[in-house]
């Protein structure tokens, strides 16, 4: 845990100057917005990225969550990848590229890490001449719990 903190410290530490050279002014609500991102735990979307600040300062406009999202990953702070609806969801960084294996009964999700990815990425490699990019790799089906319940 302390690990990870300092980690975050890192990572987080020139957002402030890089937004500002950018021209985005350092209000409380874009201080907010990184700050509940910096403490979020896997993936986050646009939309319950702004259901958290609101929480905190009601005010909170979409256009200002989505607008800093996007510098943010100008910037390599986070990253996205899609859910199964196509809706993006963000990673903060640093975290290793993977893809996704989503349960489309529960929405249960795991990470698929570049080594198992390698078979497929190679085999379509050689089969499509097409190079797959690992972290937009979202693979829908079922997971074990959910299989066993339906088996019942
Ligand atoms: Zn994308
Ligand atoms: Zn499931
Ligand atoms: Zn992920």
């Amino acid at each position: 845990m302390t690990a990870a903190r300092s980690r975050d410290r890192a990572t987080w530490g020139t957002v402030r100057e890089e937004l500002r050279a950018r021209g985005m002014r350092w209000t409380p609500q874009r201080r907010q917005i990184l700050q509940v991102l910096a403490a979020t735990d896997g993936h986050i979307t646009g939309s319950e990225l702004l259901e958290r600040c609101r929480k905190l300062d009601p005010a909170t406009t979409p256009s200002t969550v989505y607008r800093t999202l996007d510098v943010l990953e100008e910037l390599g702070v986070i990253r996205h990848s899609h859910g199964l609806d196509g809706r993006e969801e963000f990673h903060v960084q640093p975290v290793a590229e993977h893809g996704h294996l989503v349960c489309s009964s529960c929405g249960a999700s795991r990470e698929i890490d570049a080594a198992q990815a390698a078979p497929i990425a190679r085999a379509f490699r050689r089969t499509h001449d097409f190079d797959i990019f690992l972290d937009h790799l979202t693979l829908a089906g079922r997971c074990a719990a959910c299989r066993a319940a339906q088996a019942g």
